[in-house]
Formats: structure tokens, C-alpha cells, sequence
């Protein structure tokens, strides 16, 4: 066998497809059924934009990614990206500079995009009541991923290429040696010339060196679904932009959301970094409902005047976040033969398609034409 892809989520699965496109005699193993909702890629929607705010190093990642999402819907009919646009709302007042260094870099890029002083917003989005120092950044082809139609149809062309896809089966240990690498699971063993590690929330669990394992911290987040049924306006995609708010304080850090997806609810969250989960299978998946008011009292209140304080349901799932934030892909160090995709930190699902692309080019050529320098583990020690 050429590859075995541990783990089939976001990047498992981009990874499998694109080993199985080239060729590749490929496994896929997973511990659970994805798409499912136990990992970090549930939830209905993920936040696409080619101006990545994170920093430059991105952006070609999510160019390709995009050029992927419209070729995998063009090859399983399923609708994966929506462009309805993303708009950034800082406060001019509380940050002076707000999006003057993102605007500059998004017309060095040949990003479109528009400045929206209030008045525009007000205009344009009347969903939001804005104060006067707010403007907004707004690049209409960003907008959201579909995270589990996108894993989906991945999957279904991986296997439509020749992969065999293992589901429900765990892998407990990698082992990797000169000749080849061992992946011992709870139903059997298995050896691979190469292995493409993609194990979200659990990779350290399968890492033997603990000083590499500790790079990987894991976060519970919340994603919360409140109504706007009957609030007579308009949150539908194209009508109401796939948004982030910068907050002006600590407690309301940021928030972000979605146009309606279902016509009755719009999804909303913000990052938790300060608690770390030791454990990701004993991960408190419960959402008590004062959690979920205390959410909207902090960030939606008066803000979206048109969404019910109701909560119609949330949902918990999980960040993994490096020291400095950034994904690592590749590979293992003192292991030429296995290569490490953990690009969390609550912004990977973008560039998932192309980090795919990426591993498969690593694991067939050797070499890949996108640049992964700052990705690389070797950072955290020079
Ligand atoms: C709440 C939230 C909001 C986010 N918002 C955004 C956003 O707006 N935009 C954006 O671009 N990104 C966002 N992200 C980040 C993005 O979703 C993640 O980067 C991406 O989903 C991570 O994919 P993954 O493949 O690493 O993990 P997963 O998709 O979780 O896949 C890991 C897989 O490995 C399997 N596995 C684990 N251990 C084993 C084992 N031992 N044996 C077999 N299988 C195993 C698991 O079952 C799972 O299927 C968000 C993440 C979260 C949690």
C-alpha cells in the first residue's frame, strides 16, 4: 500500500481524495462516520475568505481551496461554497487603524473589496445597528463552506478514485520504521510506505514524543443557533453577510455568524482560548442554557436587534491550537514517512481543499508547490 490517511475530516479527507485522484493505493481509517460531530468540523458552516486576516502566508491556500470547492461540486453535484460575502465590523474609535493594513493587502493581492463607513452599513445591512465609528470591510466572494457536504463529497470521489475507506475503526498506535510505517488499529494492522496524519483534536494522543504533543492544545467551543423567524428582516444568504464583529473590550473580544441557512435560526460564536481540555474524549458536550443567554447578552444584544435571545439549540466542538497559532503541516520530525496535517486554530476548513492537494503532492512527488515553511515543526525549536 502507498498511503494510509488516519483520520477523514476536513484534512483526512481532502487528503485521501487527492492521493486517490493521483493514483495512490490509499486507506483511509477513522474512528468514527464522517462527516459526524464529535471532531472540529461540524456545524453546518465555516467562514471562507481569500483575504486572510491571519496573515499572507493563507491566502494562496484559500485561493486554491475555492478553485476546489467549485470543481467538487462540479464532479458530485453537491453545493459545498457560497459566495455571499464576509464583512469585518471594527470600531474606527477604538482601533484608529481598523482594516487600513487589511484593505492595503487585499489590493496588493487583487482581493475585491469595500470599505463601508455606518452609513453605508446602515444602508446596506440594516440587520445590524451600528454605532457611527463602526466601518466595515466587506469582500463579497468570501461567504461559508458547508464542512460536512464538503467531507462528504471528498470522500465519495476519494472512493469513486479506488480508496478504501475504514469507518468506526481506531487507530492506536503509528509506527513508523526504515522500511515502511505500521498503523496498528483496534481491528487489525496495516503497512504503508507513507502515512498522512489528520487526526484533528486526538493527534497528540498518537504522537510518542510528549514534548511534540504538547504543541497541541485543544479548546472546547460553542456554537449557539438563535432564532430570527418573524423578525421581519431579511437573513438570508445574499440579503445578510456572513459576518465578523470586533468587539471594543476583553469580554466581547469578537463574534461571529451566518445569513440563515434553514430561514428560521442564524448561527453565531466566538473563540474560547483560555481553557484548555486535557482530554478530548472527555470533552463536556453539554450546553447549559444559561450559557447560551450569557452569550447573547455579551455579544448580540443591541446589536441584532432582529435575534431572539432564544437559543434554539447549541452545539460543542473543538479548537487545536499551537503555541503560536499557526497549522503545522509536516513532517513528523525523525520521520521521513509520516506527514502531520493539524491546521485548527479556528481557521483551517478554508484552506482545507488546498492543504489536500499539498499532502498529496508531499506524499507522491515529494514536493509541493505551495509554500509550507511556516508551517513547518521546526519553528517551535529554532
Ligand atoms: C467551532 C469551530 C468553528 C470554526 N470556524 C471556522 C471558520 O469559520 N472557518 C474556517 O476556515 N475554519 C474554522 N474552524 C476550523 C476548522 O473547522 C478546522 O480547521 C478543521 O475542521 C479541522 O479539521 P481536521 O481534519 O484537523 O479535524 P477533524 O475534522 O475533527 O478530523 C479529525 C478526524 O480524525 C479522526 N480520528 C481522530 N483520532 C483517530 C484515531 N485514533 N483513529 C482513527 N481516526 C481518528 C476523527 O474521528 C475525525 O474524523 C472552526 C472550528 C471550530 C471547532
Amino acid at each position: 500500500m502507498d498511503v494510509i490517511v488516519v483520520g477523514l475530516g476536513a484534512m483526512g479527507s481532502a487528503a485521501i481524495h487527492q492521493l486517490a485522484r493521483r493514483g495512490a493505493e490509499v486507506l483511509g481509517i477513522d474512528r468514527h462516520s464522517p462527516p459526524h460531530a464529535f471532531g472540529s468540523s461540524h456545524g453546518e458552516t465555516r467562514i471562507t475568505r481569500r483575504l486572510t486576516l491571519e496573515g499572507a502566508e493563507y491566502a494562496p491556500l484559500a485561493v486554491r481551496s475555492h478553485e476546489w470547492w467549485r470543481r467538487i461540486e462540479a464532479e458530485t453535484g453537491t453545493s459545498v461554497l457560497t459566495e455571499c460575502g464576509v464583512l469585518n465590523l471594527a470600531d474606527h474609535a477604538a482601533d484608529p487603524r481598523a482594516f487600513a493594513v487589511h484593505a492595503r493587502a487585499a489590493a496588493a493581492c487583487g482581493i475585491a473589496y469595500e470599505l463601508l463607513d455606518a452609513a453605508a452599513l446602515r444602508d446596506r445591512f440594516p440587520q445590524f445597528r451600528v454605532e457611527d465609528t463602526r466601518v466595515g470591510l466587506l469582500e463579497p466572494g468570501g461567504g461559508f463552506v458547508r464542512p460536512e457536504d464538503a467531507i462528504r463529497a471528498q470522500l465519495e470521489l476519494a472512493e469513486r478514485y479506488g480508496a478504501r475507506l475504514h469507518r468506526g475503526e481506531r487507530v492506536l498506535a503509528v509506527e513508523p520504521a526504515a522500511t515502511g510505517v505500521t498503523v496498528r488499529t483496534d481491528a487489525g494492522t496495516y503497512t504503508a510506505d507513507q502515512v498522512v496524519l489528520c487526526a484533528g483534536a486526538w493527534l497528540a494522543g498518537l504522537l510518542d514524543d510528549p514534548g511534540l504533543a504538547r504543541l497541541f492544545g485543544v479548546y472546547r467551543q460553542v456554537l449557539h443557533w438563535f432564532g430570527v423567524e418573524g423578525s421581519g428582516q431579511d437573513f438570508s444568504p445574499g440579503r445578510f453577510p456572513t459576518f465578523i464583529w470586533q468587539g471594543v473590550s476583553r469580554a466581547d473580544e469578537y463574534f461571529y455568524g451566518f445569513p440563515s441557512i434553514d430561514g428560521a435560526t442564524i448561527k453565531v460564536a466566538t473563540g474560547q482560548l483560555e481553557r484548555r481540555t486535557p482530554d478530548p474524549d472527555r470533552l463536556d458536550r453539554t450546553v447549559a442554557a444559561d450559557e447560551a443567554a450569557r452569550f447573547h447578552h455579551t455579544m448580540i444584544g443591541g446589536r441584532l436587534p432582529g435575534v431572539s435571545a432564544r437559543a434554539a439549540r447549541s452545539q460543542v466542538c473543538m479548537y487545536t491550537v499551537t503555541p503560536d497559532e499557526a497549522f503545522v503541516i509536516d513532517r513528523l520530525p525523525g520521520s521521513e514517512r509520516v506527514l502531520v496535517a493539524s491546521p485548527c486554530s479556528g481557521h483551517g476548513f478554508k484552506h482545507s481543499a488546498a492543504i489536500g492537494e499539498a499532502l498529496a503532492e508531499l506524499a507522491t512527488e515529494g514536493a509541493t508547490t505551495l509554500d509550507l515553511t511556516p508551517f513547518a515543526f521546526d519553528r517551535f525549536t529554532r
